[in-house]
C-alpha cells in the first residue's frame, strides 16, 4: 500500500445570501479578481454579484466574455488576457461550458478558480476535469486539472433565471450518476476508498430525487425558493461531483451515457434535446437490461411524472427503427470500457425493446 490518492472535495455555498461569503472565501486569496461569463448568465447575475464583489472588498479587474464553446482557443484566449494576469483569482459565471473553459484557463495561468452556476444542469461547477470541444461543437477531450475549484457559490435566484428546462434536464443527468456508478461497480470487485465514498454518495443523486424533483420543477416554475428546489440544486451539481471526484474512472460511466453518445449520431436529438434528457433515457435503458426492477420502476415513475422521456417517440425515434449506427457509436464509446458483465449491441437493443413494452405497477 504506497500508492498515493489524492481526492478533492467539492467546496461549495448555497442559498439567497450565498454571495455573502465572498470575504471569507475569496479574501484569502487577495483582493483582486477577474469575472469570465456567458453573455446570458451576466445579463442574469451581475446585478449581484458585482455589488457583493464590492461589499467584500473586492476590485475587479474585468468582466471578460468566455466565448460561445468550450474550446481550446477561447480558454488561451482567457489565461494569457491581461486581466486575468493582472487578478488573484478567477469568477466563473455560467453554464456547464463556460465553467469548464475558465476552470482549465485559471488552471493554465495557474490562479484559484471560483464558480456560480447561472443554470443547474450538471456537477461542473465543482469538478476537476474539463469537457473541452471542437470549433464546429464536436468532442474533442477532457483534460484533467490539478484542482477541484476553490469554491462553488449556488444562488438560488440566478439559477430560477433560467429556461426551467435546464434543472428538468439536469435531474435526468443526476439520476444516471447514481444508476451508471453503483451498475458498473456490481460484479463486486474490491473498491478504493475514494470508489467506495463516491459510490456510496451516488445514491444522493437519485433517491432524493423521488420525492423532491417534482415538486422541485413546479417551484421552479413559480420562482419560489423552497427546501426542495435547494435540495434538488445540491443533488444535480454538488452529489455527483463527489462521485466525479472521488471515484476511479472505471465507475463514471455506463449505458446511460454511452447510448447519449450513439444517439447524438442522430441531428434531431443533438438539435432537438438536453444532454440530460437523453441521459434519463438511457438510465431507464441502463435499469431494465440489468432486470433492476425496483429502481426501474421508481425511476420510470419520476420520469412519467416531469415528463422526461420513457420511449423511442419521446425522443422523435420509430420503434422499429433498427438503430445500428446508434449502437455502433454507443459500443464504442469509452464509458463502457468497464462492465460488471458483457454488454454487447444485441443486449442494448433488447432492452430499448423492453422498454417499449414496460409498464409500472399501478
Ligand atoms: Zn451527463
Amino acid at each position: 500500500m504506497n500508492k498515493l490518492e489524492s481526492i478533492y472535495l467539492p467546496q461549495f455555498t448555497i442559498g439567497e445570501d450565498a454571495f455573502d461569503a465572498f470575504s471569507v472565501e475569496m479574501g484569502r486569496y487577495g483582493n483582486k479578481v477577474v469575472v469570465v461569463h456567458g453573455e446570458k448568465a451576466w445579463n442574469a447575475s451581475k446585478e449581484y454579484v458585482l455589488p457583493a464583489l464590492s461589499k467584500a472588498g473586492l476590485t475587479v479587474t474585468g468582466e471578460l466574455l468566455y466565448g460561445h464553446e468550450a474550446t481550446y482557443a477561447n480558454m488561451e484566449r482567457i489565461a494569457a488576457s491581461p486581466e486575468v494576469k493582472a487578478a488573484d483569482m478567477v469568477i466563473a459565471v455560467g453554464g456547464g461550458k463556460c465553467i469548464d473553459t475558465v476552470k482549465l484557463a485559471a488552471d493554465y495561468a495557474g490562479k484559484p478558480v471560483f464558480t456560480i452556476p447561472s443554470i443547474a444542469s450538471n456537477c461542473a461547477p465543482v469538478t476537476k476535469i474539463s469537457i473541452m470541444y471542437n470549433e464546429d461543437g464536436s468532442f474533442k477531450d477532457i483534460p484533467k486539472l490539478k484542482q477541484v475549484p476553490a469554491h462553488c457559490f449556488i444562488n438560488p435566484k440566478i439559477v430560477l433565471a433560467a429556461p426551467v428546462r435546464y434543472l428538468w434536464a439536469g435531474i435526468g443527468d443526476a439520476m444516471a450518476k447514481h444508476v451508471e456508478s453503483s451498475w458498473s461497480a456490481k460484479a463486486g470487485e474490491a473498491l478504493s476508498f475514494g470508489s467506495e465514498l463516491g459510490i456510496t454518495s451516488g445514491r444522493m443523486c437519485f433517491y432524493p430525487m423521488l420525492k423532491d424533483a417534482a415538486k422541485a420543477m413546479e417551484d421552479a416554475k413559480q420562482g419560489t425558493v423552497s427546501e426542495e428546489l435547494q435540495n434538488t440544486l445540491l443533488n444535480i451539481i454538488v452529489s455527483p461531483g463527489i462521485v466525479s471526484v472521488s471515484v476511479h474512472p472505471n465507475y463514471n460511466g455506463g449505458v446511460a451515457h454511452a447510448l447519449f453518445y450513439g444517439l447524438t449520431s442522430r441531428k434531431h436529438i443533438e438539435k432537438n434535446h438536453l444532454h440530460g434528457e437523453v441521459v434519463s433515457y438511457g438510465t431507464l435503458v441502463n435499469l431494465i437490461m440489468d432486470k433492476d426492477w425496483e429502481k426501474l420502476e421508481q425511476a420510470y415513475k419520476l420520469n412519467q411524472s416531469i415528463k422526461l422521456p420513457v420511449c423511442l417517440a419521446d425522443l422523435e425515434l420509430e420503434q422499429d427503427d433498427p438503430l445500428e449506427d446508434v449502437l455502433e457509436v454507443t459500443m464504442a464509446n469509452q464509458e463502457l470500457s468497464h462492465t460488471p458483465y458483457p454488454v454487447t449491441k444485441e443486449s442494448i437493443r433488447q432492452a430499448i425493446r423492453d422498454l417499449e413494452s414496460y409498464r409500472p405497477e399501478a
